[in-house]
């Protein structure tokens, strides 16, 4: 069954391929051109801090881009047709601060392998403090998470590049361990990026301006909070709602469903299709296109969706798409269902 619609993708991605590529290029090159000119504008007019504050915002907001629209296609072999290239391309992700080797790991092993599973899907492995699982471990704390956890998401992007991607490093206990060992050499590229990463945002701004350190700091946290919340927008409503399955993996490991009946039961699209979705977002809106075909580029997935859509509907399968309020509000609703323990043990005694 599933194998029609990927012929007829196949097809459509083929149609379509001869007016998109461009844009696929265009965009590999624009996208970290701006990000450094907001940078280097940074250094040279940085002084009135009016000016390094918005080139800071601007950063913030090139990195959500680079990273949809580039990262992650590259990450998925998608963004060039070589495959080295694509390799040496990630590196980007590690100037722009977050690890790109143990990222591929959780993105590719584990959240595309394994999404909304408890346990293996390492893009719900946060904090001690929120609990997106129906099945997970409860702790008091809980019962107020959907009142604090909106408070502490600005500091999602703080928490990815400063502390969790050391976590996964030197943690044994974390996802990433149960299908991978790290080579030395990553611990190396680790330190050193980092360490770049924080020079050039955090340091050099304050030599080459001659400006305090309070300056710096507090453009680098603008930086941080502006990405965190429109990285929180994209990857929160497709699948932490609660409208999606949370399913758990049988005694045998296998999982309850069908591979395809997973994926659409785990991930929802956004309705809002614009041309700023488009070039912009990276077609974060068609997330169902990308579960089922990661291997295609996000400028086909608004043709690709329609054929999904119509495979869907004439096989009784679920497609779901919702707005993004509607989304958001799924989301808070999952943080507020999940907040309350139902302890059937204590209910018969
Ligand atoms: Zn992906």
């Amino acid at each position: 069954m599933f194998q029609q619609l990927r012929l007829e993708v196949n097809d459509t991605v083929k149609k379509l391929e001869p007016k998109r590529k461009t844009s696929i290029t265009f965009k590999a090159i624009l996208f970290p051109c701006l990000y450094f000119l907001s940078y280097a504008a940074a250094l040279l007019w940085g002084k009135n801090s009016f000016v390094l504050y918005t080139c800071y915002i601007l950063m913030g907001l090139l990195l959500v881009i680079n990273f949809l629209n580039l990262i992650h296609e590259a990450v998925h072999g998608t963004l060039f047709k070589n495959k080295r290239i694509n390799n040496w391309y990630v590196h980007f992700f590690d100037l722009m601060g977050a690890n790109s080797y143990i990222w591929k790991i959780r993105h590719i092993r584990l959240h595309h392998n394994y999404p909304n599973v408890m346990g293996w899907d390492s893009d719900f492995e946060q904090s001690e403090m929120a609990r997106v699982f129906p099945h997970g471990h409860y702790s008091k704390m809980h019962k107020y998470q959907h009142i604090y956890l909106p408070f502490i998401y600005p500091l999602f992007l703080f928490n990815w590049l400063l502390i969790r991607d050391f976590k996964d490093f030197f943690n044994k206990n974390k996802i990433v361990w149960k299908v991978t060992d790290i080579p030395t050499i990553e611990y190396v590229k680790l330190f050193l990026f980092k360490g770049l990463f924080l020079f050039y945002t955090l340091v050099l701004p304050m030599l080459v301006l001659n400006i305090s350190f309070a300056e710096t700091l507090t453009a680098f946290l603008i930086m941080i909070f502006t990405a965190s919340l429109v990285a929180l927008i994209v990857l929160l409503t497709p699948h932490a709602s609660i409208e999606s399955e949370f399913p758990l993996p049988e005694e045998d490991l296998r999982m309850p469903s069908s591979w395809l009946v997973h994926q659409l039961s785990c991930t929802n699209d956004i309705k809002e299709d614009t041309w700023f979705t488009r070039f912009f977002m990276g077609c974060f809106n068609y997330h169902i296109a990308h579960h089922l075909f990661p291997s295609v580029h996000h400028v086909y997935y608004p043709e690709v969706t329609q054929v999904i859509e119509k495979f869907a509907r004439k096989n009784n399968l679920p497609y779901r798409r919702f707005p993004i309020t509607t989304s958001l509000k799924n989301h808070y609703k999952l943080l507020k269902a999940n907040a309350f323990h139902e302890n059937i043990f204590e209910e018969t005694m």
